[in-house]
């Protein structure tokens, strides 16, 4: 596949060429170009040169062809899927669903922004009628990371196209291939310069971040370039919505069921191998059921089959990179004498790829490495406590609060412990619970903004109206 730049309508070649590896393999599958200054600015130029167009279209105009873009996504998922498998490494079977995902968030958000609410018409102020309309901010930038590359592209950019803003998305550098597949499909559906793509790294990102046509900039990614993209839009004063890091902790109390929570968990702890904001991999569970907890998260581990992302067995694919499973691999490395690693921990043998064994991990204690910072790899840690207070406390004493959840037969429990963690969600006997309609997003370090269901309002601002009723 020839990966190129969508600007105005049309794909555009260019230099500096990325190498674009298959994780799975180690291998190069093709070459990407990087874009120059100038090529952000044909970008953003074509977005702005679209916004007043498309965002005086109705939304139900907008909605139609969002409809026919979800329609082109759905009916190429199959290609999409091999695209995002042997460049994200995401094993085929279990991702299937998450880019079938990608095309609801279109639908909903098509639709949802065709009912945006606000107050009612009406004399708020004697002898004075007020309206309050809903107006797109203009040009949005959406810049998205390697772990989900399509469907957090879409997150971002259905919802700013519906409410109707233009926009210049950036994928990550390593992982641009079902976002050139993407404008590839727009580009028969959407006016030119309404949904732009820039292939490219740090610095194509902060050439956008700099740019005076950019009105806010939707992000995912890691904490650290989070705060840089929060600093650099404030000195133009775009706005931000920031889907950072996470470190979701799962509090396990002894009365549930160690095996069904295993099986829940382990699932969600491994899956994209533990490359996930919200993995199941933070485990705290009540002293008097940690062994019988370990031994089946053991067994559910060493169950999972480890293999190429692209076949249909394959439970555990690679990590993203070498750099990141050195990153990994030095978390273990640098453990607390008092940390043991169970299972895993070492590379699978005959594998070229960048894998790395699933890894059980006991005996942290408050305050270690790997029960504080976000591993971003397949490690699933425990720690032990004693009652519900020392368990709320230790998992709010982390910087993160994106994502938690709490096992417990007793409801009212369930509750408290729910009320108790700052976190964006916090499901209660179950695990990663996210749909399209409902908010998603970070407290604390996590990030700000809501994603999903909340995406609407995050585009745009409202603009009161008041008329005089006086001749
Ligand atoms: P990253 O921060 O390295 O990169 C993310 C994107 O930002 C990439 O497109 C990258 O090219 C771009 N970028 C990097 N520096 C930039 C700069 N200075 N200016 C503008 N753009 C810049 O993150 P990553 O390693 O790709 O992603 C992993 C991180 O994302 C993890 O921390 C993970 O928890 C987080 N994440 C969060 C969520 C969420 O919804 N909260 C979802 C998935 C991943």
């Amino acid at each position: 596949m020839q990966l190129q730049h969508f600007v105005n309508g049309k794909m555009l070649g260019g230099e500096n060429l990325f190498e674009i590896v298959n994780p799975s393999t180690a291998e190069t599958i093709t070459h990407a170009p990087l874009a120059s200054p100038d090529v952000v600015d044909a970008a953003v130029r074509a977005a702005r040169g679209a916004s007043a167009t498309w965002g005086d279209q109705t939304p139900g105009y907008r909605a139609a062809a969002l409809l026919e873009l979800a329609q082109a996504v759905e009916n190429d998922l199959g290609h999409l899927l091999d695209l995002e498998v042997a460049n994200a490494g995401l094993p085929i079977t279990p991702y299937a669903d998450d880019l079938a995902w990608g095309v609801d968030v279109i639908r909903y958000t098509a639709g949802a922004a065709r009912v945006v609410e606000a107050p009612a018409a009406g004399e708020y102020i004697s002898g004075c009628t007020s309206m309050v309309r809903r107006e797109p901010l203009g040009v949005v930038c959406c810049i998205a990371p390697w772990n989900d590359p399509l469907l957090l592209a879409l997150t971002k950019l259905a919802p700013a196209l519906a409410t109707g803003n233009t926009v210049v998305l950036k994928p990550a550098p390593n992982t641009p291939m079902t976002a050139v597949r993407l404008a590839e499909l727009a580009a028969d559906i959407l006016p030119p310069g309404v949904l732009n793509v820039v292939l490219g790294g740090q610095p194509t990102g902060e050439a956008l971040l700099e740019h005076p046509g950019i009105d806010a900039v939707a992000f995912t990614g890691s904490v650290d370039t989070g705060k840089r993209i929060a600093e650099m839009a404030a000195r133009t004063l775009k706005k931000t919505v920031l889907e950072l890091g996470g470190k979701s902790p799962v509090v396990v109390f002894a009365d549930s069921n160690m095996e069904r929570i295993a099986e829940t968990i382990s699932g969600l702890g491994f899956y994209s191998a533990g490359q996930n904001c919200i993995a199941a991999t933070r485990v705290l569970v009540e002293e008097s059921a940690r062994d019988e907890l370990v031994q089946h998260l053991t067994k559910r581990a060493q169950a999972l089959i480890v293999g190429d992302a692209r076949s249909p067995e394959t439970t555990l694919g690679p990590l993203i990179s070498a750099r990141q499973r050195e990153n990994v691999e030095g978390f273990l490395n640098r453990r607390e004498p008092h940390v043991e690693i169970v299972t895993g921990g070492g590379r699978p043998a005959g594998l070229t790829g960048f894998f790395l064994e699933p890894t059980i991990v006991t005996g942290l204690r408050e305050g270690d490495e790997m029960a504080r910072e976000e591993i971003f790899g397949p490690v699933q840690t425990v720690e032990t406590f004693r009652d519900e207070d020392e368990v709320v406390r230790r998992a709010n004493a982390n910087r993160f609060g994106l994502g938690a959840s709490v096992w417990t037969h007793d409801g009212a429990r369930g509750l408290r412990v729910a009320r108790g963690i700052k976190a964006g969600s916090v499901w209660v006997n179950t695990h990663a619970a996210v749909a399209t309609e409902l908010p998603f997003g970070g407290f604390k370090a996590s990030g700000y903004g809501r994603e999903f269901g909340a995406s609407l309002d995050e585009f745009t601002g409202t603009k009161h109206v008041g008329i005089s009723l006086e001749e």
